[in-house]
C-alpha cells in the first residue's frame, strides 16, 4: 500500500513546487504589468491635466507645459527589479509619491521627475521681474530614488532587507523615513493606506519582521537560538509614549555604565507574524487616536518600531533593528509658526533632525564625537550610532505637487548632507 502511495505523493510534491514557481512567475508578470499601466495612466493623466488646466484658464497650465517639455527630452531609465542591491554602511534614497486625487482635483503641477534609479529633479517654477515665468530645474543624486511607480516592496529590498544580516551578525540596524507630512513616511514603514484603513502587512515594519523570523529558522542562524522582541513607542518633546500601553508617558533614563533605558517600556516577546502584525496594527492605531485634538498629532512626533534579537539565558542582545517614521519636517522649516506651542514643537523637532543628521554623520567618520546627548531620539538609538557593525538607512519621502515644493527641496538638502560627509570623506581616504 505504502508503495503504491509514494510515487503519487512525489508527483503530488513536484506538481505543488511547480504550481508555485508558476505563481511566482505569473505574479512578478503581473506587478510588471501592473506597473507599466500606473506608468501609462498616469502619463495620460497628466496629458489630460493640460488641457483641462488651459481650458480652465489655470495659470499653472505654462510651467507644466514646461515640464512636460522638459520630460520629453530625458530618457527615463528608473530602477528596475534587477538591479544589484548595493552594500553601504548608510544608504540614503529618495521616494517620490504619485499625485493623489485630492491633488489632482486642485490641478496640483507634479514637479519632480525620477530620470534614472539615483537621480531626481525638482522643477522649480519661478517668475522674473519682468513677470517671465520659467523653471529651475534642480537634479540631486543619491543612492536610490524610488519613482511613483514604486510598491513599498521593492523600497525594502534596496532599503531596510539588507540590514536583516546585519542584526544577525550582531550589529545595530536602523531604518528612517524622513519628509513632510503627507510625503509618505508612514505608507514606507507602517504599511500601505486604502483609504483610511493602513494594511500593516504592506510596510517595511512587517517585511523586516517576516525576514528576521525566516533567518531566525536558516541553517546558518538557527543554532543560536534567538528569541525575539518588540517594541513600540512615540518620542514627542522630551516625553516617550508606550503605543503598546494606552501611550503611557514613560521616562528615559541612564545608569552608571551609560546604557540608555526607557524605564516600564512594553516589550513583547513575539514568535510569529501574526503576533508581529498585531502589534503594528495595535500601535498604529494607538498612535492615530487623538489626532485631532489641537496639541498632540502624529506628525510632530517620532514613532520608534524596535526588534531585539536575545541570546537565550542571558540578558544580552544579540542585535536590535530600529525603524523610525520621523516627524514631519515641515515644522522645523516652518518660518511662521502660528503661535508659541507651534514655535516650540517646531524648534525641538528642528533640534532632533539636525542632531540626527549629526549622528549619522559620526558613524561614517567612526570614532570621534558622536552628540547623541543632542535630543531624546539620538539618546535612544546611541548604540545605533557606534560600532562598526552598525548601519543605517534613511528614506526621504516627496511629496510631488507644486505647492509641496520648497519642503521637497528642504527634504533634498537634508539628505544631500547625510551623505554629503560620506562623499568628501571616501575622497580623502
Ligand atoms: P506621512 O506619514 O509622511 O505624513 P502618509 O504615509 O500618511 O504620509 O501618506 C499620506 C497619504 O499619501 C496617504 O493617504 C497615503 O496612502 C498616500 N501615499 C503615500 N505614499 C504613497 C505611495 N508611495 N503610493 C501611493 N500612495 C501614497
Ligand atoms: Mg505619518
Amino acid at each position: 500500500l505504502q508503495q503504491q502511495h509514494k510515487p503519487e505523493l512525489i508527483s503530488e510534491q513536484r506538481g505543488a513546487g511547480q504550481g508555485q514557481r508558476r505563481n511566482v512567475v505569473t505574479e512578478i508578470e503581473r506587478i510588471k504589468k501592473n506597473r507599466e499601466q500606473q506608468r501609462q495612466l498616469h502619463a495620460k493623466l497628466k496629458e489630460k491635466q493640460l488641457h483641462i488646466m488651459m481650458r480652465q484658464g489655470n495659470p499653472n497650465w505654462e510651467f507644466l507645459n514646461m515640464i512636460n517639455q522638459y520630460r520629453s527630452r530625458i530618457v527615463f531609465r528608473p530602477l528596475q527589479e534587477s538591479d544589484p542591491v548595493e552594500d553601504h554602511q548608510i544608504t540614503v534614497c529618495i521616494r517620490k509619491r504619485p499625485l493623489n486625487k485630492s491633488e489632482f482635483a486642485r490641478q496640483e503641477v507634479d514637479v519632480i521627475s525620477v530620470p534614472s534609479k539615483d537621480e531626481i529633479i525638482v522643477h522649480q517654477p519661478k517668475v522674473n521681474v519682468n513677470l517671465k515665468k520659467f523653471l529651475e530645474n534642480k537634479c540631486f543624486k543619491f543612492d536610490y530614488v524610488f519613482g511613483e511607480t514604486c510598491c513599498n516592496e521593492l523600497v525594502y529590498k534596496y532599503t531596510a532587507k539588507p540590514l536583516v544580516q546585519t542584526v544577525f551578525d550582531g550589529g545595530m540596524a536602523t531604518c528612517f523615513a524622513y519628509g513632510q507630512t503627507g510625503s509618505g513616511k508612514t505608507h514606507t514603514m507602517g504599511g500601505n493606506f486604502q483609504g483610511k484603513t493602513q494594511d500593516c502587512k504592506k510596510g517595511i515594519y512587517a517585511m523586516v519582521a517576516e525576514d528576521v523570523f525566516k533567518f531566525l529558522k536558516s541553517p546558518e542562524y538557527k543554532d543560536l537560538n534567538l528569541t525575539v522582541s518588540a517594541s513600540f513607542f512615540e518620542i514627542y518633546g522630551n516625553d516617550v509614549f508606550d503605543l503598546l500601553e494606552n501611550k503611557a508617558r514613560l521616562r528615559i533614563l541612564e545608569d552608571g555604565y551609560h546604557h540608555v533605558n526607557i524605564v516600564g517600556l512594553t516589550e513583547v516577546a513575539v514568535d510569529s507574524m501574526d503576533e508581529v502584525i498585531e502589534l503594528i496594527e495595535r500601535g498604529s492605531i494607538a498612535r492615530a487616536s487623538g489626532q485631532t485634538s489641537a496639541n498632540r498629532n502624529s506628525s510632530r512626533s517620532h514613532a520608534v518600531f524596535q526588534l531585539l534579537l536575545w541570546t537565550p539565558g542571558t540578558d544580552r542582545i544579540h542585535g536590535t533593528f530600529s525603524l523610525i517614521d520621523l516627524a514631519g519636517n515641515e515644522r522645523a522649516v516652518d518660518m511662521n509658526p502660528p503661535n508659541r506651542q507651534a514655535k516650540m514643537e517646531g524648534a525641538a523637532i528642528n533640534t532632533s533632525l539636525l542632531a540626527l543628521k549629526e549622528c549619522i554623520r559620526a558613524l561614517e567618520r567612526r570614532g570621534g564625537h558622536i552628540p547623541f546627548r543632542g535630543s531624546k531620539i539620538t539618546l535612544v538609538l546611541r548604540d545605533s550610532f557606534i560600532g562598526e557593525k552598525s548601519k543605517t538607512c534613511m528614506i526621504g519621502t516627496i511629496s510631488p505637487g507644486m505647492a509641496s515644493c520648497e519642503h521637497s527641496l528642504n527634504t533634498l538638502r537634508y539628505m544631500d548632507r547625510v551623505k554629503e560627509h560620506r562623499a568628501t570623506y571616501k575622497q580623502r581616504t
